[in-house]
């Protein structure tokens, strides 16, 4: 009797257990099939426009080379711009 009891009450826990992985895995279910009809939607691409590319910005002649360098870049001496610290040692040199 008291083993009838208790096959009874572990089909029930068996059950409620059951009952309750299977209504966890049909919202893990439920929540994929979501995921998947969302994806089907042209995904939001990150902006490539939020890439900063240095577009702006004057070039400057270096005074000892010549070459052009992007003035935010550039090594400035008082009014002179140089392409690297090598140009403005050389300028420097030149000078003295
Ligand atoms: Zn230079």
């Amino acid at each position: 009797m008291i083993r009838a009891l208790l096959y009874g009450f572990i089909s029930i826990l068996v059950i409620t257990f059951v009952r309750m992985v299977m209504g966890i895995i049909m919202k893990e279910f439920s929540g994929l099939m979501k995921e998947e009809t969302a994806s089907q939607q042209p995904p939001s691409r990150p902006n490539p426009a939020k890439q900063k590319v240095p577009t702006s910005g004057e070039f400057k002649a270096c005074k000892t080379c010549g070459t052009y360098v992007l003035a935010s870049s550039a090594i400035t001496s008082g009014d002179a711009v140089y392409c690297s610290p090598a140009c403005k040692e050389k300028s420097a040199k030149a000078s003295a």
